[in-house]
């Protein structure tokens, strides 16, 4: 079976004298390996195209046995120039695919995930100045988590379910994946009423984050992204 798919690079290691294999994170297939022979010994092989951050279009032959697809073709299909000229971008969007990296199931279909990541990476390649990359990076997570399925619940309590008391601060724990009551829990983050307010919207719309609602919105998508990961390595 082959699969023709828009995919982004997130990885590339060398093996053997001339392959690579390479992780993709696919539209039609979510996030698989696939080799490359040839790769390294030509350019051409690929047309060069084997570059993180731009979306490229893929042919990928369904492995005989093992989980390893074959990388049967390549082109680049959406370039992000402006991503690509500005370093500070580029960390910020190599961050993002390391979330994604790290957190994505293999060979699970993620088409959310796969939007809010090409969203992100479009946001990212704005002309002009650089766009606002913290708040950016923030939202971004928030949608990535939710695309997982690992949205937080800033509005009732993850241990018995009741809602957080109007115009009342709530402790988000993270790893148990949102607030926890103060009879369920004393673990956490202790957030005010206008900030759990602010972090359930961006995670349901786009909405901008000021500098302080993106740290902490940070900081509590790479817990969650964390605490996924490690129960995926088990
Ligand atoms: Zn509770």
């Amino acid at each position: 079976v082959i699969t023709e798919t828009n995919a982004l690079l997130l990885r590339k290691v060398d093996v053997r004298e001339s392959d690579l294999v390479v992780t993709l994170f696919t539209d039609a297939l979510g996030k698989v390996s696939a080799l490359a022979r040839g790769a390294r010994r030509s350019k051409a092989r690929f047309a060069g195209s084997l570059e993180p951050l731009h979306t490229l279009r893929a042919e990928l032959t369904n492995p005989r046995r093992g989980d390893l697809f074959e990388l049967s073709g390549l082109r680049l299909e959406r370039t992000r120039l402006n991503l690509t000229a500005s370093l500070a971008r580029m960390n910020a969007a190599g961050r993002v695919l390391s979330w994604v990296q790290k957190a994505a199931p293999d060979r699970q279909h993620e088409p959310s995930v796969y939007r809010a990541l090409t969203d992100t990476l479009d946001a990212l390649d704005a002309p002009g100045k650089d766009p606002p990359l913290q708040a950016t990076l923030a939202v971004a997570g928030l949608r990535l988590c939710a695309a997982f399925g690992w949205g937080l619940d800033f509005d009732n309590c993850v241990g018995c379910g009741n809602a957080r008391p109007f115009n009342k601060s709530a402790r988000v724990d993270a790893a148990r994946g949102g607030i926890v009551c103060s009879s369920c829990g004393t673990g956490g983050t202790l957030l005010d009423a206008a900030l759990l307010g602010t972090l359930s919207r961006a995670q349901r719309d786009a909405v901008a984050l000021d500098e302080t609602a993106s740290e902490l919105a940070l900081t509590l998508v790479e817990r969650v992204l964390v605490a996924h990961g490690d129960l995926k390595a088990r």
